[in-house]
Formats: structure tokens, sequence, C-alpha cells
């Protein structure tokens, strides 16, 4: 059975709307962007569509590709400082010449709603965080949505992004998981991911994990995204493991809704947590 992230962002884009109608002022997030990348600009496009019609105030600051770290840097301190913009995200990637993770960290850990700074990450790890990040929290919303149990199951996850990978240890260790991390120095890959009961794959390889990876009966979560002679494919090959998992998600249509809509529900827990701090 297919795990519908569409259907559930769809569900969740409305709750959100009904919320938004009755708060004045209208919460509000801004994308800095730099420079011109194309699945940037689509990435943006889709969020910016998607924040007006929940009912958000929503700016798109885009940057040439030369811009200096000092006025990229100005640009999130004002927002920082604004009393009206309650979550910002830098699009990443961003050209070589600027320092991504000295950028991402100026933002206010508050309005971070990417959940990507130092402070966050760590906080994910102590149990705390209220901001998390975007990818990780739309997988477990979606898992709950289909009421796949993780008390004492094993969660694989294969990939350690600080995007995705990382991410997702925290979160499935407070849902009481057992979780074993794989990457691209694991040996014997198919070995460790036979034994999940919940598969994650975030790695970036199209068609990576074949049926002879999964045990039969698994929940599977493909979160990769390749573009293949103008196809996408996930990193699982859906073709042969949705025969033999009991849930899977498919590409397009699973954990990329559920990113996008996930961003939607932190600018609202950042805009209810700056109103109870006024
Ligand atoms: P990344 O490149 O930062 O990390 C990839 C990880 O895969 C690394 O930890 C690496 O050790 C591991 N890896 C590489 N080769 C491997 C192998 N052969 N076996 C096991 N592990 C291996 O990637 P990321 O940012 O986590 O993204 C991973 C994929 O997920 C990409 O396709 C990306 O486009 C996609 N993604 C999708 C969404 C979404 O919303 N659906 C969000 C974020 C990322």
């Amino acid at each position: 059975m297919i795990m519908n992230g569409k259907e559930l962002s769809l569900k969740i884009k409305e709750n959100l709307k009904k919320e938004v109608e009755k708060l004045d002022p209208k919460p509000s997030l801004v994308v800095i962007q730099v420079g011109e990348d194309p699945a940037s600009s689509i990435y943006v496009n889709s969020k910016a569509k998607l924040a007006r019609e929940i009912g958000y105030e929503f700016e798109h600051a885009k940057f040439d590709e030369n811009v200096s770290e000092e006025e990229l840097i100005q640009k999130i301190e004002y927002i920082n400082s604004s009393d009206s913009i309650n979550g910002v995200i830098v699009q990443l990637p961003i050209p070589k010449h600027l320092d991504a993770n000295k950028i991402i960290n100026k933002i206010n850990p508050t309005k971070d709603i990417d959940g990507l700074t130092e402070l966050n990450a760590g906080k994910l790890l102590t149990s705390k965080a209220s901001l998390v990040s975007c990818t990780p929290k739309g997988i477990i919303t979606l898992l709950k949505e289909y009421n796949v149990p993780f008390e004492g199951k094993h969660v694989v996850i294969v990939g350690r992004s600080n995007l995705v990978g990382k991410p997702l240890i925290g979160l499935c260790l407070n849902e009481n998981a057992t979780v074993t991390v794989c990457h691209s120095k694991t040996k014997d890959l198919a070995k460790v991911t036979k034994k999940a009961d919940i598969l994650i794959v975030a790695v970036g390889k199209a068609k990576l994990i074949t049926a002879d990876y999964v045990r039969k009966g698994a929940v599977v979560v493909d979160v990769g995204i390749n573009r293949v002679d103008g196809k996408l494919y996930g990193d699982v090959d859906f073709e042969s493991v949705s025969k033999k998992a009991k849930l899977i998600t498919p590409v397009p249509g699973g954990v990329g809704p559920m990113t996008t809509i996930s961003l939607m529900e932190n600018v609202l827990v950042s805009y209810n947590e700056m109103k109870k701090r006024r």
C-alpha cells in the first residue's frame, strides 16, 4: 500500500488555512535565494504559492550569485530583528564562495523554520526542539498518519546528512525506536537494511534499494529525488520493492509534499511562540 504524502499534505494545508483565517496579523516568512539555480527557483516558487494559498505573507528575497556574505548576513539580521517576520530559510545550495553553515547559523533559532541552525539541531537530540527540520518532520507525520508504530521497532536510516539522516536519528529515538544509521562506508548494506521494520532511504542514487535490500512486510520511506533523462526517480526501486513492502512512499508524491507542508507548519509554530514572548 502506498503512503500518499500529496493527499496528507493537502489535508494539512486545509487545516492551516482555517487556522490562519483567524489570525491578525498574518504569519509571515522570507525565503532567501542566491543566484538562478533552476531547481531552486522551482522549489522557491512552489513554497511561495503554497504559503500564499495558506494565507501567509511571503517575501522572496533574491540576491545576485556574486552577493557577499556580509550583505546576506545583514539581510538575516534585519529579519531577526523584525517583529513582523516569523520565519526565514536560505534556499540551498548557495554558491561556493559563501559559507552556508556560517550564514544559516546567523538565523535567530526562533525563526529557523528549516530547523537547520546548530542550536535547533542539537535541541532535537535532547528532545526539546520546537522547530524541526522539515523533511524528517514530514516523514514522521506521514508514518503516524498511516499508524506505523515506532516503539521497539528497528528503524534503519540510509544516509547521514545534516538535512535528513541526522535529524531522523533524534526523532526516531524520541519515538522509542531502535535506530541504525548506514552511510557510504557501511559494509554489506543489504545485510543491515534487511533487518529494518522501517527503512528510510536518503542517499541520492536512483534505485539503489532493490527488493533484495528489504524484509517482507517492512515499511519503506523513499526520500531520494533523482532526475534521470528528464524523469524523477527515488532511491528505491519502487517496482520491485512495492511488492515486498507493507507500506511505501512513491516518488513523486511521497516525502516531497510532506517536506513543504512541514515548513508551513513550522511558520505557525514560530508565529505562536513569538506571540507568547510578546
Ligand atoms: P547528501 O548528499 O547530503 O547525503 C547523502 C548520504 O548518502 C550521505 O550521508 C552518504 O554517506 C550516503 N550515501 C552515499 N552513497 C551511499 C551508498 N552507496 N550507500 C549508503 N549510503 C550512501 O544528501 P541529502 O541532502 O540527505 O539528500 C539525499 C536525497 O534525498 C537526494 O536525492 C535529495 O535530493 C533528496 N532529498 C529529498 C527531499 C524531499 O523533500 N523529498 C529533501 C531533502 C533531500
